[in-house]
């Protein structure tokens, strides 16, 4: 495969490249530090870190604490051709290369790596007509939902707006307009890309179209840097949504509720039940804090008394001890998960099921919850009900499979020290072992971290779409210099 760059932007970036100053192509290895950190700061804008700098603990940690990484030099570029230079770099010196915005989903350890921290590139622009936004590789969907909703409109973000735009979007991107309008990465109408040979690409359906359908869900980490995004906004403003709280002694009759009448419900509903430990931490809300519940959660984005009406079947099926479903703007999305906003060390994993028989209940709620007087290993073990537009961009996507499925389980932990962590590491292991006999075995991308992700990535793609991603990869990245992301390979 020949990859063409765009005619403008390569014309717009080599000016700035022409007047940059190269460095020549030594081994890194055999170079003193301080000439290999100059060489690349002279050739950005942005801050370039090395060991022991003032700056480089800052620039090499993100959102997740438990992810140690030591790169060999950082670069935080305050735009594309920074980015540019600084792959351009990473190639010259033969370097692996890694990529962080939020640091909310990281992959493999980028030790020894030049690490790319997009954060400094957050500029989001809303176009109101067309319905889109523009939005940079260091963005969170904060700053593009609130933009966004002050015209009416909504981005496909997912949990929480603490996450990043790009990041989020290049590992699929199922949020709480999932079922009506599909993943965050089948929004997107082009990429600007950063090649690994440090070419500036924009791809789209009709410029790159084969790049385009990589990114699209198999992108992270894997092919290059993403500079910038354009993605579609939709009509949404008001919705009903929010949380039912039902005591945790519930769970199994609530879990067997769910797996029936999840499927039944429209498309205008995403939800899930949440089998949630609280924490018993001051940040958590006092008939909270360190108990644990079965909620019922979600967000309706039709018509909102037929929301309500939906919802009502839980009431009238059993009275919740809280009730927060209410009809809320979408800008307030960060209600329905509640999710922390404060670093934390964190282990996330994740499986697909088609069903929820007996025995996957009761899987859940024997190693879940917490015994009487024990503290829980899990923090929460989630359920989101998929299908819908979830299920039907899988055709025209690499992840097909890991977006496929009819419920998504995510259970996650805060991991307070080492010694825990073993503990938590071996519960949530052994929990999806005994999973075993019941998931569909395909990753969801954006739920795998660390290692996982590296020995995970294959199962989200089948047969024939993971020989195309092989050879795209191997097209744009033959030294696999990007490898601490998604695993094409
Ligand atoms: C609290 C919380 C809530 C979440 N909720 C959801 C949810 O509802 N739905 C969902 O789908 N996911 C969710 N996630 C997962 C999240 O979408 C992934 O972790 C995602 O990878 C985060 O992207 P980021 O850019 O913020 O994180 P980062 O860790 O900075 O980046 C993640 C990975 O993306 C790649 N990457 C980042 N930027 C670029 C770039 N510019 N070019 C190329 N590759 C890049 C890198 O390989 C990097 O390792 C959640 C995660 C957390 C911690």
């Amino acid at each position: 495969m020949t990859i063409q760059s765009d005619t403008t932007v390569q014309s717009e970036t080599t000016s700035a490249i022409d007047s940059a100053t190269r460095s020549d192509a030594d081994a890194i290895a055999v170079r003193p530090r301080t000439s290999v950190l100059s060489a690349l700061a002279a050739r950005i804008t942005g801050e370039v870190h090395g060991p022991g700098d003032p700056g480089y603990d800052e620039a090499r940690s993100g959102f997740n604490l438990l992810a140690e990484q030591r790169p060999a030099v950082i670069a935080v570029p305050v735009n594309r051709f920074d980015v540019v230079e600084a792959v351009r770099f990473a190639a010259d010196e033969g370097l692996r290369v890694a990529i962080q915005a939020t640091g909310h989903g990281p992959g493999a350890a980028a030790d020894g790596a030049l690490l790319i921290n997009t954060s400094a590139m957050t500029d989001v622009t809303v176009d109101p007509i067309a319905r889109t936004a523009t939005v940079g590789a260091g963005a969170k969907w904060g700053p593009v939902l609130a933009q966004a909703s002050a015209h009416g409109l909504a981005p496909l973000l997912g949990s929480t707006t603490d996450v990043g735009v790009v990041g989020y979007t290049l590992g699929g991107g199922f949020g709480w307009l999932g079922r009506k309008h599909g993943l965050s990465s089948d929004a997107v109408r082009s990429f600007d890309l950063v090649t690994p040979d440090g070419n500036p690409l924009r791809v789209s359906a009709t410029s790159h179209p084969d790049i385009f359908w990589a990114l699209r869900g198999g992108g992270a980490g894997s092919i290059g840097v993403v500079t910038g995004v354009v993605i579609d906004l939709y009509p949404v403003s008001t919705v009903y949504a929010g949380n039912l709280f039902y005591p945790a002694d519930d769970a199994t009759e609530i879990l067997r509720r769910f797996g029936e009448w999840a499927p039944q419900q429209s498309e205008d509903l995403t939800s899930s039940v949440c089998l949630m430990n609280f924490p018993p931490l001051d940040a958590v809300p006092e008939p909270l804090r360190g108990r644990s519940f079965t909620l019922i959660r979600g967000c309706w984005a039709g018509d909102l008394d037929e929301g309500r009406a939906t919802i009502d079947q839980w009431r009238e099926w059993k009275a919740p001890e809280i009730d927060m479903w209410s009809e809320m703007p979408f800008a307030a999305a960060d209600a329905i998960s509640m999710d922390p906003t404060d670093p934390m060390p964190a282990m996330v994993t994740t499986e697909w099921l088609d069903t929820l028989p007996d025995e996957v209940i009761d899987i859940l709620t024997t190693r879940v919850q917490p015994k009487p007087g024990s503290m829980p290993l899990v923090l929460f073990a989630e359920l989101r009900h998929g299908g819908g537009a979830v299920a039907h961009g899988a055709a025209d996507s690499p992840n097909d499979l890991g977006r496929n499925g009819t419920f998504l389980l995510e259970m996650a932990s805060v991991v307070p020290d080492p010694h825990v962590g073993l503990a938590i590491e071996s519960a949530l292991r052994l929990t999806r072992e005994a999973l075993a006999p019941y998931v569909t075995g395909a990753a969801y991308l954006n739920f795998v971290e660390g290692e996982d992700k590296t020995a995970r990535s294959a199962s989200s793609f089948s047969d024939g779409n993971r020989r195309r991603l092989a050879a795209i990869k191997a097209a744009l990245d033959p030294g696999n210099r990007f490898c601490h992301g998604i695993t094409l390979a």
